[in-house]
């Protein structure tokens, strides 16, 4: 059953009512208050709770190892130290060539619009990024379209994040516009979690937008567990589909959530059916704060040699890792066979 409560309400005030508060989120869920709650409140100092309602609605009451609450509740392991978890994983300030461009890899390189987003993940490898810093004016733009006409490589750009889709219609179209109007970008690819926590963002008119740019538009949506995505959500993502946009999922691998085989496997099922194709399978970001999500090296390997295994070679994602420094995404298991 589709939530017609959600359907009707814009995603606006969805996003204007987040749940920020701990306790309430505990409340809701049936949770008692005990050692949960004030390690909550210690961590969401450092990193605040935020999460939609509706994405709420898909835990399960009474379960505090829910993998959809795991994501989202602060927890007081985050406020260890350990070795080699640090807040810049990544090397992405090294990486900045001017506020909002990061340029990593050759042929596209990231913008980052906003540093806001409407759920925090707790594993998050930009949750001590800089965004203040580093977020780009309306006029930063023609520095920006110097930078880009300087590398002739370069034919697409990542608006990523922050969550790019909880800017508003307006905004998307402008800085759209501004990268359609430069020949040597063909691709314009979107890096959101919005489409599963609140899938009304996908309104007519940002469809409309997406559709009618001369860019090959590909939204890459971040889903780590089936159970994130309901009717509602298939709803909306069908209508990316029917708008000719290219939906690709990318998965993060976490202690607890989803390390296990048949969890992977239901997930590129239920993506295939609201035409998603999974893409990457990304082992942690050593980022300060979420070490406890961690998992060894011979786990993932076992895992993802059973998925092999298990699913056909076109639903398997490319599991990889990121390096700072290096020039694209470094595979971990190499026999991945896409003939299978
Ligand atoms: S939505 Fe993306 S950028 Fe925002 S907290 Fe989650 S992982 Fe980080």
């Amino acid at each position: 059953m589709i939530n017609y409560l959600y359907r009707e309400q814009n995603w606006k005030s969805q996003l204007n009512d987040l749940i920020t508060d701990p306790q309430e989120l505990l409340d809701i869920l049936s949770l008692s208050p005990d050692v949960l709650l004030s390690g909550a409140i210690l961590a969401s100092q450092q990193f605040k709770l935020r999460v939609p309602r509706s994405f709420v609605d898909k835990m399960e009451k009474n379960d505090p190892f829910d993998p959809l609450l795991l994501q989202v509740l602060p927890h007081h392991l985050e406020l260890e130290e350990h070795a080699g978890f640090i807040t810049d994983p990544l090397g992405e300030e090294a990486a900045t060539q001017l506020p909002g461009v990061l340029h990593k890899y050759e042929s596209r390189f990231l913008l980052t619009l906003t540093g806001a987003c409407a759920i925090h993940c707790r594993y998050c490898f930009r949750r001590h990024f800089p965004y203040q810093e580093n977020l780009p004016k309306n006029k930063d733009w023609l520095e920006i379209k110097t930078y880009i006409e300087s590398q002739p490589y370069i034919n697409e750009v990542i608006l990523s994040g922050g969550d790019p889709l909880t800017l508003s219609n307006q905004k998307i179209n402008t800085w759209l516009e501004r990268i359609a109007s430069i020949p040597q970008i063909k691709f314009l690819r979107i890096h959101s979690r919005v489409p599963i926590v609140i899938p009304e963002r996908l309104d007519q008119e940002l469809l409309n937008t997406l559709a009618c740019s001369r860019l090959k538009v590909i939204l890459v949506i971040h889903s780590n567990h089936a159970n994130e995505i309901d009717e509602r959500t298939q709803y909306y993502l069908k209508q990316l589909h029917q708008h000719n946009i290219t939906l690709l999922n990318q998965t993060v691998l976490l202690k607890g959530v989803n390390d296990s085989v048949k969890v992977l496997q239901n997930l590129s099922y239920r993506l295939f059916e609201c035409n998603v194709m999974p893409y990457y399978l990304h082992v942690l970001d050593k980022v300060k704060g979420a070490q406890h999500f961690d998992l060894s090296q011979d786990h993932v390997t076992t895992l993802y040699n059973e998925l092999l295994a298990l699913l056909p070679g076109y639903l398997v994602p490319k599991l990889v890792r990121e390096i700072a420094g290096e020039k694209n995404k470094t595979p971990i298991v190499t026999q991945f066979n896409p003939t299978r």
